[in-house]
């Protein structure tokens, strides 16, 4: 394998869920890229298989476990087979999500609970599973992946804003009780970005509404005052850059990552 002292994540041990497509995937390259190796975590093993090769191709060491993120016994089995694997952890990365909506009058409390439990309790579960082995070596970065819409609500989309607010609850309690074992612990706030998830809404929006998927995508970007879909690659550089060891002052914050819709 090539050297790769110089780099600013060598000899760092990472874990990225959700990094079988979209942002997950951007944050895991980037990771690797910078002298990271790097677990990854997915339901969908042949995503993050493929992943893992391309982690290879960087030079670093990477590893794949399939896991459903909401199960704590998924959870738990994916973290002890990544700590052994990877021989540890410094960096987690909570990236795995999922959206949905409806409007509240008749809103599905299926909906409800899955929003729930795919982005918030999820980051509960998986936090729990490695913190105690970052707070054990007094060193750990923990970076999640929220939303602008942890700061607005919106219309139709009480059960994801209600989860994704939670995660910066969860946050910032987790930075202050981390404070004392040198683990940061922040999450980042995109507006709209263009994954898959993003192209889910697209064609959801123009099924619902009967506009073209390309007219509806164009309204998405126009949502922003850049006037643009975000790209993964931002959202990977602001979580490089919480990963380093450079960013030790920074805990308990929300970076917006939205073109300057939400500017606090
Ligand atoms: P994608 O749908 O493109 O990718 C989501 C990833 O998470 C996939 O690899 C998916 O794999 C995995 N995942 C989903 N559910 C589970 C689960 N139950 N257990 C394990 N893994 C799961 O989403 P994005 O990349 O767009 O989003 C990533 C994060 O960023 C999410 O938390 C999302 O809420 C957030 N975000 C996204 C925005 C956007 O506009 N795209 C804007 C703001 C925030 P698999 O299905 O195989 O499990």
């Amino acid at each position: 394998m090539p050297g790769n002292d110089h780099l600013p994540l060598a000899g760092r041990r990472a874990v990225v869920t959700g990094a079988g497509r979209g942002i997950g995937r951007s944050i895991a390259l980037v990771l690797a890229e910078a002298g990271a190796d790097v677990g990854v975590t997915a339901r969908t093993s042949a995503d993050i298989e493929q992943l893992v090769a391309l982690i290879k191709e960087k030079g670093r060491h990477g590893l794949a476990v399939a896991c459903d993120v909401t199960d704590a016994d998924q959870v738990q089995h994916m973290a002890t087979t990544l700590l052994d694997g990877l021989g540890g952890i410094d960096i987690l990365v909570n990236n795995a999500g999922n959206a949905g909506s409806h409007k509240f009058v008749d809103h599905p409390d299926e909906l409800w609970h899955r929003m729930l439990a795919v982005n918030l309790t999820s980051v509960y579960y998986v936090s729990k599973a490695f913190v105690p082995t970052l707070i054990a070596q007094r060193y750990g970065r923990i970076i999640t992946i929220a939303s602008i819409t942890s700061r607005i609500g919106g219309r139709y989309i009480a059960a994801y804003a209600a989860s994704k607010h939670g995660v910066l609850g969860l946050t910032r309690s987790l930075a202050t009780e981390l404070l004392p074992y040198n683990i940061t612990v922040n999450a980042i706030c995109p507006g709209y970005v263009d994954t898959p998830m993003t192209d889910a809404n697209v064609s959801n929006i123009s099924s619902l509404t009967g506009m073209t998927e390309e007219k509806a995508r164009e309204a998405l970007a126009k949502s922003s005052p850049q006037q643009r879909l975000i790209e993964p690659e931002e959202v990977a550089a602001i979580a490089l850059f919480l990963a380093q060891d450079s960013s030790k002052g920074i805990t308990g914050q929300a970076i917006n990552v939205d073109g300057g819709g939400v500017m606090s």
